[in-house]
């Protein structure tokens, strides 16, 4: 009988932190996965007999590698690069690179497992990955950015391909950044391959791909309202970052007819009572991507707003919440805040953006809640129609690509239903349905390779 058969989720858990010292974000990542596999597999022979759940919590590979670059004042600086191959029973890897200077390799395998299923819901195929730098762009200037990028390239370009491994954008790695590694693999490999994802449409980049994984965190949270019989018009929403996902978050809000009321940034958060506007949130995004300033500059911007330094969001009375900036950013004693301010969905941008009890509270209080796997999906199904544009050495229209963009995102709503509602009960545990139907696909395509 397999070794997988004698323990119990808590026996498994452990075997899982002793194996990964210290990894907390990786060890909750596994649980969120695990505690939903356990009882499914439970009568399943074959997952057991292949050790499935052993297997996919084991990345297949981890590279961690020294990126040596020079400041603008001539200092030598030292960084660690990382690339975290978590699974590729489903198609190449693919996952984002961060760079901030609170990235470790705990941080990646957590991306990176989480990626994985992520990927699988999306239909289209790819495996996870994830890697980054603890490198913090910000403050930076341009050379400095693209003499580490440049760097971070030269050792990189040995583990991606386009049949290998295709990385993309997550925080710190932006349209700029992407740019300079982009050169720096086409000049060492002398090739012009779409080894990489969020390129800018003059050099193969995707049209809609930008706006992608804010505007599909809102397209599911619209098929969640809906199934449960109401809409977005009308509600308001507070919304945290201020960053890639948040302002296409907050923008497709817009176009919904519902009401932001906040953005932020590691120092705090804006309040607008009146509602962000698309003017307001055009201001923003130049404030962000262009002169690279602070949200507090928001509040001496338009009259009526607040900043509040220090301060996370979900203070505010609000419908609807997007965790847009960062894992464990709703705490679970923030989750019972909301709850009791009323709040009736969430729809998770970021990645793990809520602690595991906060989940549980809003399960149980039977609050609608879009995990990130599922919710923020559409970037990385976007970066996967770049991929087949470059194969193809073809662009696709911004129609054609939102077409797309809303039939993914829809699929993906429908697998989590399929999986995740209860007996008889109207309500969806939509973390359930993302979590099983993301695994089925990743460990039925284990099993067939047999024992690799
Ligand atoms: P950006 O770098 O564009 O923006 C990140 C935003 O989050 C900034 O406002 C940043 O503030 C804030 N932030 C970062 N770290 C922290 C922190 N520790 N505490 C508080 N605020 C923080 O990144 P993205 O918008 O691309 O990514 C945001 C989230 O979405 C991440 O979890 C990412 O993994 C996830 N995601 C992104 C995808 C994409 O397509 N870009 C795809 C799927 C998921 P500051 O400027 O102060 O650092």
């Amino acid at each position: 009988m397999a070794v997988s058969d004698h323990v119990d989720l808590q026996g498994f858990m452990d075997g899982v932190k002793k194996r990964n010292p210290g990894e907390n974000e990786f060890h909750q990542a596994v649980y969120e996965v695990a505690q939903y596999i356990f009882d499914y597999i439970k009568d399943k022979e074959i997952y057991h007999e292949h050790q499935i759940l052993r297997r996919i919590a084991e990345p297949d590979r981890v590279v961690s590698f020294r990126v040596c670059w020079e400041d603008d004042n001539g200092n030598v600086r030292v960084q660690r690069g990382y690339r975290v191959q978590n699974n590729n029973a489903i198609g190449p890897y693919k996952g984002g690179l961060r760079f901030h200077p609170s990235v470790n390799q705990s941080i990646l395998k957590f991306l990176a497992f989480e990626q994985t299923f992520k990927n699988s819901l999306t239909g289209l195929p790819m495996g996870g990955g994830k890697g980054g730098s603890d490198f913090n762009p910000k403050g930076k200037s341009d050379n400095e950015v693209m003499r580490f990028c440049q760097s971070f390239m030269t050792e990189l370009y040995r583990h991606v391909g386009v049949d290998v491994d295709v990385p993309a954008g997550d925080i710190g790695v932006g349209a700029r950044e992407i740019g300079y590694m982009f050169g720096q693999y086409k000049r060492i490999t002398n090739q012009y391959t779409g080894v990489l994802t969020g390129k800018g449409l003059e050099y193969g980049g995707s049209l809609v791909r930008t706006e992608a994984t804010g505007y599909g965190a809102v397209y599911f949270l619209e098929d969640m309202l809906k199934q449960a019989g109401t809409a977005i018009e009308g509600k308001k929403a507070i919304i945290s970052g201020s960053g890639n996902v948040a302002t296409h978050a907050a923008e497709k809000i817009l176009h919904r007819g519902g009401i932001p009321l906040t953005l932020s940034d590691s120092e705090g958060f804006i309040y607008d009572p009146s509602g962000i506007t698309q003017e307001k949130l055009d201001w923003v995004k130049e404030l962000k991507t262009i002169k690279r300033g602070r949200i507090s500059e928001y509040a001496s911007q338009f009259k009526g707003s607040e900043f509040h330094k220090g301060k996370r969001p979900w203070i505010v009375e609000a419908d609807l919440a997007l965790p847009c900036a960062t894992q464990n950013e709703i705490s679970t004693d923030e989750a019972k805040v909301m709850i009791s301010n009323g709040i009736k969905a969430i729809s998770e941008g970021a990645n793990m953006p809520t602690e595991q009890d906060g989940i549980h509270a809003f399960l149980d209080a039977k609050v609608l809640f879009g995990p990130s796997k599922a919710a923020n999906a559409g970037g990385v199904a976007v970066s996967g129609l770049e991929i087949t544009q470059n194969l193809q050495r073809l662009s696709w229209t911004s129609e054609d690509l939102q077409k797309q963009l809303k039939s993914i995102m829809h699929s993906i709503h429908d697998q989590c239903v399929e999986y995740g509602k209860e007996n008889n009960e109207n309500f969806v545990d939509y973390v359930k349905g993302a979590n099983l139907a993301g695994f089925i696909k990743v460990a039925n395509a284990m099993i067939a390779y047999g024992v690799v």
